[in-house]
């Protein structure tokens, strides 16, 4: 059995879900959709994703380096589509892929927040145009590095922070 919340494994002994405390019903059939939507987003709507960007200018002797980096906000958990990838509009220009590379994701809500250094391995993927995430059974993301046909998967990732991380 799964919770019709977030999809982790639940015990049916249990009243509610052990991840995210959605309370485990049983199913008598009826659309529960706007529930769990409601659910959803009062458990997310305060918790954003963000992936620091790096902003690269020409010094006085006309090299390249690196300016500055931030920590743009990309989603808000709660509007993060399941089953699909949510690319994000990001205007990259299409870069070649050589070696791998990480990806500092960070989730926070009001009051924790969860860095992680994600790791892109270029094996399977040869481009990078296009970022996006995609949601994972029990409130967790994955990011997707590629061009929309060949992509790398991320590692997960939690939306549901209860500490600093
Ligand atoms: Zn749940």
């Amino acid at each position: 059995m799964k919770c019709d919340c977030c999809r982790s494994p639940v015990d049916e002994e249990n009243a509610c879900c052990q991840v995210c405390g959605f309370p485990l019903l049983g199913g008598d059939g009826s659309d529960m959709s706007s529930i769990i939507g409601d659910y959803r987003r009062s458990l997310l709507g305060g918790t954003v994703l963000s992936i620091e960007q790096f902003y690269y200018g020409y010094n006085g002797d006309g090299e390249l380096e690196e300016l500055k980096s931030e920590y743009v906000d990309i989603a808000n958990a709660a509007d993060l589509p399941q089953d699909e990838i949510m690319w994000f509009d990001c205007g990259y220009e299409p870069l070649e892929l050589q070696r791998e590379f990480e990806l500092h994701a960070l989730v926070r809500n009001s009051k924790y927040s969860f860095r992680a250094n994600l790791l892109v391995k270029p094996d399977s993927v040869k481009t990078f145009s296009k970022l996006g995430v995609c949601t994972e059974d029990g409130c967790r993301v994955r990011f997707v590095v590629g061009d929309g046909t060949d992509n790398f998967y991320t590692e997960s990732i939690p939306l549901l922070i209860k500490q600093n991380q």
